[in-house]
Order: C-alpha cells, then structure tokens, then sequence
C-alpha cells in the first residue's frame, strides 16, 4: 500500500528540510500547506488577505479552507504512488479528514515527529532563509551560505526571508503549536501511529533516521 508520510513538529523543527530530502530520495511529491498559503502572497483577493492577516498573527487558516486545499492537492496523479505532508494535519480536524482520505486513497499514514527541544527553535526560524530559485533552505546561525545572503547554486538571487519569521510572530506560531497541534502529537502516539527521531542534528543524518521508518 502506498503511503501518507506525514511530517510532525514545531515550527522550526526541520520539516520542510526533510520533506525536501524525502521527495528527492523517494520521489514522491512534498505538499507543504505554508508553501501553498504563501503562495497566495500576491493575490488581491479578499480571501487572500485574509489568509495573509492570519499568517502574520502566527495562527491557523480555518480548517475547512485548509482541508479543501488538501484534498484538491492530493487527488491529482502525481500522488498515487504517495506523498509526503509538511504541515499538515495541524488540528484534531485536519487529522480527522486525512484519515478519511487516507480510507478513500487506499494509502497508510506514516506519522514521523521531528522533536526538537524549544530552546533551539526560535533561531531556526529567525535565521531561516530560503533560494527564490531552487527552495533550498538556509540558517544565517547553523547553515549559512558561502556568501552573504544569495544560495550557493544561484547567486543571482537574494535569499529570502519569510515574513512570519520575525522574532514577534514566531513566539506566536510556537504558543499556537502547543495550543492546537501538540495534542495530535499525543493522539498519534496514543493510536500507535507516531514514529519520533531526534531533531537536532545534522540534517542528513535525521533524513537517515526517517528513511528508516517510511522505506
Ligand atoms: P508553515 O510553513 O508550515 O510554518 O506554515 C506557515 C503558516 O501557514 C502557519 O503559521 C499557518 O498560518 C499557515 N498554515 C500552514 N499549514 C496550516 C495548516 N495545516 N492549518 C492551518 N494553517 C496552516
């Protein structure tokens, strides 16, 4: 059976990196609800805003919203074989809807936690830059470029700096994690479903750590 990887944890614990990893080495697809939310950056809707006003709060875009997002993702082809969620279920909600997905895709969710301990989170995030070009993700503290400020395979593009990663809006990210996503955490582990690695190392060797629970 094909499988849901589902990749858990704090803002900043490492799941996009990892999704990355995973989709290169599995070649699977890497479906990051952020990813999705901040590409509506540019859109004049109203919904957009909205989505935009949210995000800067540091809070959750409505479940029904989200979860439509998903499933319309999820259903095109390239997901047969599987995929892999980054940021995704983040409510009791959500968790709840890709059960029901996972039943109606024939798929088997694999939950994998990237723990890592709160002290180390705020400076993932507010180091955190990203390759306009290619996504490659860089920390101007753990991992930082060759040089200043462009991704080491293309120079000609400044790196980015997301705007929900200032110091204000990441505390907020961090409270509404414990608020509303911690608990699925729980839920996962209590239904035997979660797989825990230990976040805080290099980021291949915590790519070795969840091959060898998704192979
Ligand atoms: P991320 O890139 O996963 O840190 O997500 C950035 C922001 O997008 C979050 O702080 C939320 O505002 C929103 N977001 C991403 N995924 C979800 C989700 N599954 N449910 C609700 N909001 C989300």
């Amino acid at each position: 059976m094909s499988k849901i990887i589902v990749l858990m944890g704090a803002p900043g614990a490492g799941k996009g990196t990892q999704a990355r990893l995973l989709q290169e080495h599995l070649n699977l697809p890497q479906i990051s609800t952020g990813d999705i939310f901040r590409a509506l950056k540019t859109a004049q809707t109203p919904l957009a805003q909205e989505v935009r006003d949210i995000m800067t709060r540091g809070q959750l875009v409505p479940d029904e919203l989200t979860i439509q997002l998903v499933k319309e993702r999820t259903a095109k082809d390239d997901c047969l074989n599987g995929y892999i969620l980054d940021g995704f279920p983040r409510t009791p909600a959500q968790a709840r809807s890709l059960e029901k997905l996972a039943v109606e895709q024939d798929k088997q969710i694999v939950a994998v936690l990237i723990d890592v301990p709160l002290e180390f989170l705020e400076k993932r995030m507010t180091g955190r830059r990203s390759c306009p070009v290619c996504g490659e993700i860089y920390n101007i503290y753990f991992k930082p470029p060759r040089n200043d400020n462009v991704c080491d395979l293309h120079p000609q593009a400044e790196l980015l700096h997301r705007a929900d990663d200032n110091p204000e809006t990441v505390r907020a990210r961090l409270a509404t994690y414990d608020e509303q996503t911690r608990p699925l955490v729980e839920y996962y582990k209590s239904v035997g479903l979660l797989h825990t690695v230990d976040g805080t190392g290099e980021p291949e060797g915590i790519y070795s750590q969840i091959e060898l629970i998704v192979r």
